[in-house]
């Protein structure tokens, strides 16, 4: 078995996000409730084992979009950030019953790129994850996109989760970032257009020729695409944790990565000295 994947095992503090694409059916855009379920069953079995959770979870505009009778995804801002507080809600009432069912305590917290950019708002959040952390508390994390502003530049917001939870792993001093999407993982060209194109399943080092493997594979649903997963990789590595990108159709697959199994591909930890996480939000 590969070193670095029994190495999962012994990680104490993981974060996983999910994408939109992967807690609604592509079909319908209607919440699928078999794979939440199984998520959050996962996620409370990770805490019964004694390891510290965090949810980054996607969908609040895709519910919301649904339960206002949507047929297709809001483009205009004021109407994503009324979909996404209609959703936000309803997404958290789903999330509250399913971990009452194992037990588990979750909590909310929205952020914003200010919350990270102003050194009181970021302290105050490192704060509020340590407590709920020791607490043996699950926060779900989501980017509070009411405020934020999709129309400004990237300096105004995340705009995807995936570079949200990269930003919450470095800020938290996670060891694991886990991607659940819709891909495996990376190959060395898009696999859709290409058949010979490779699957990568470690990432000792993210170089230049590792970023440009960024372009193609695209979700539908989500916002994030190949190229800012990598970004992730490199903002979550930097910082020290280990990260994957893995398909997130079988929630069942976090308990089989943390115990080894060989899916999805896994970028290692490559610790920079002074890494400083405003360098990378800028
Ligand atoms: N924050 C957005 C939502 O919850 C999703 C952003 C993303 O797709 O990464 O709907």
């Amino acid at each position: 078995m590969d070193e670095n994947r029994i190495r999962l095992k012994d990680k104490r503090r993981i974060v996983i996000k999910i994408g939109s694409s992967s807690l609604t059916h592509e079909e319908t855009g209607e919440v699928n409730l078999i794979k939440l379920e199984k998520l959050v069953r996962e996620l409370c079995d990770l805490r019964n084992r004694g390891i510290q959770v965090v949810l980054v979870s996607s969908g609040a505009i895709a519910v919301g979009a649904r339960t206002l009778g949507l047929s297709e995804r809001p483009r205009e801002t004021a109407l994503k950030q009324a979909c996404a507080s209609v959703g936000q809600a309803r997404l958290m009432m789903i999330y509250q019953r399913l971990f009452a069912e194992y037990n588990c305590i979750a909590s909310q917290i929205l952020m914003t790129k200010n919350t990270m950019l102003n050194a009181i708002n970021r302290q105050n959040a490192q704060n509020t994850f340590e407590e709920l952390l020791g607490l043996g508390v699950i926060p779900i994390v989501n980017e509070n996109d009411t405020i934020s502003t999709y129309e400004l530049s990237r300096l105004q917001q995340f705009g995807d989760n995936d570079t949200l939870s990269a930003v919450v792993t470095a800020m938290i001093g996670a060891d694991l970032l886990i991607l659940l999407s819709d891909i495996d993982g990376l190959y060395t060209d898009d696999p859709h257009l290409n058949p010979d194109a490779g699957f990568i399943d470690t990432v000792e080092r993210i170089d230049e020729k590792i970023m440009s493997l960024g372009k193609g594979a695209v979700t539908h649903v989500g916002t994030g695409g190949m190229a800012t997963k990598l970004s992730c990789a490199r903002i979550a590595t930097a910082a020290g944790a280990d990260m994957i990108i893995a398909r997130g159709s079988d929630m069942g697959i976090i308990h089989r990565l943390m115990e080894g199994e060989k899916s999805g591909t896994l970028f290692l930890a490559d610790k920079e000295e002074n890494f400083d996480l405003e360098k990378y939000l800028i």
